[in-house]
């Protein structure tokens, strides 16, 4: 199984080595960090001495076009494109360090859950239950 991982405004892939690498901001501090690209995997690659408190709200942006990847229709979720076995599909994930939830939707509304918490988005996450 392979993922490729795209930002969502200008395109550019963000996963080019395999795993998702971001631009994290919070307050006043900011880092690369890298995602394991399989859904449902939260191993978090961190800069030496990186710290997330628990429940902290990140920012992540694409670090080609800097757009804060922040999901339009969940402001506590961000969104990639994600394509994968060349099928193209929106992933959100959680911007709340320490939250394990990941949604994975297909144009036709197929739904992939993943993630211990992801039952807290049941009221805001309007797509299409399996
Ligand atoms: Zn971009």
């Amino acid at each position: 199984m392979s993922w490729q991982y795209r930002c969502s405004k200008c395109g550019s892939v963000v996963n080019p080595g395999g795993m998702v690498t971001l631009v994290a901001i919070n307050g006043g501090a900011q880092m690369l960090v890298g995602f394991h690209p399989e859904p449902g995997n939260y191993e978090l690659y961190k800069p030496p001495g990186a710290e997330f408190e628990q429940g902290e709200t990140w920012d992540f942006f694409c670090p080609v076009c800097h757009t804060n990847l922040k999901a339009e229709n969940n402001e506590s979720l961000c969104e990639l494109i994600q394509v994968e076995d060349g099928v193209r599909k929106r992933l959100y994930f959680s911007r709340i360090a320490g939250e394990r939830a990941t949604f994975v939707v297909r144009d036709d509304n197929e739904l992939e859950i993943h993630g211990d918490h992801s039952g807290r988005y049941d009221e805001t996450v309007q797509w299409k239950k399996p």
